[in-house]
């Protein structure tokens, strides 16, 4: 990392899963972290700060709800105020639900959108005002997935939202390029988090409803789901220094997945 910049980067979503992973690699990779997930897991957030502060570096819990606007303005400026700067934004947070384009209520559908899409819009616009105005560059992530480049069974709303991402990512990547900001996501298969053994419920409970035998794991070429850390490592390396000349991608962390 350039010695004049401190490596200060902020993870939305933070509390389990792929979120937790990523703070605890780019801790190990020598930044200062903010921590933030919804307020109701504020516990998660602050055992998760004792591991970062055992790692010998700074770190900040700002919960919020990321599909709100003043959520997102105040997690910036707390984090930028706390820890002194914003270097990397990594925009996780997301949720789900299953279920076909006639079930989906648009309750559920705008549910979906406010988290996934208008969430991550405004961790990206909020860290790239800041980034932009700070002028020394910077590195902005979102969480795509396998469902974001091609759509799948039961997923309409929830594969919307994650086509919104890359979009979002492409786009951005364009306008502040110049400004020596990268804009990538990472695209995961099955992960083995909450949110994976969630939406394999829901597709076995829908397999009985119908009376079918349950589907197996989706198939992909390696045959096992991913851990969390494959999706950190990715995030690892394209928040260094060295992966200046890689912007606008989606990169697909699914272990070769093959959808039908
Ligand atoms: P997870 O459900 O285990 O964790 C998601 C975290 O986001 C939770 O701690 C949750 O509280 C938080 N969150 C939800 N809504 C929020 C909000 N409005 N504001 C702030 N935080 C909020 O999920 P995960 O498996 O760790 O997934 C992380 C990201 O990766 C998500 O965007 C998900 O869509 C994506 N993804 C996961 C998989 C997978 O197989 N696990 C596959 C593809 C994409």
């Amino acid at each position: 990392m350039h010695a004049s910049l401190k490596g200060i980067a902020l993870v939305t979503g933070a509390a389990q899963g792929i979120g937790q992973a990523i703070v605890l690699r780019l801790a190990d990779d020598g930044f200062d972290v903010a921590l933030n997930d919804v307020p109701q897991k504020g516990q998660a957030l602050d055992s998760l700060a004792e591991e970062v502060r055992a790692k010998g570096r700074q770190v900040v819990v700002v919960p919020g709800d990321v599909s709100q606007e003043e959520d997102v303005k105040r997690i910036v400026q707390e984090t930028t105020e706390k820890l002194g700067g914003l270097r990397v934004m990594v925009a996780n947070a997301g949720t789900f639900r299953m279920g076909s384009l006639t079930e989906t209520s648009l309750e559920d559908f705008e549910q979906l959108f406010a988290v996934n899409a208008r969430g991550t819009f405004l961790c990206y616009k909020y860290a790239a005002q800041y980034m932009v105005a700070q002028g020394r560059g910077g590195r902005i992530l979102g969480a795509s997935s396998v469902v974001g480049r091609r759509g799948g069974m039961e997923y309409a709303a929830y594969s919307g939202t994650k086509f919104a991402i890359r979009g979002l990512t492409q786009s951005a990547a364009l306008e502040l390029g110049r400004h020596g900001i990268t804009v990538n996501c990472y695209a995961p298969g099955p992960i083995d988090t909450d949110m994976l053994r969630f939406l394999r419920k829901g597709r076995a409970d829908k397999a009985t409803e119908r009376g079918i035998v349950t589907p197996a794991a989706p198939f992909n070429a390696v045959g096992s789901d991913g851990k969390a850390e494959d999706i950190a490592s990715i995030v690892s390396y394209l928040a260094s220094d060295e992966a200046h000349f890689i912007t606008g991608q989606t990169i697909g962390v699914d272990g070769g997945m093959v959808l039908s």
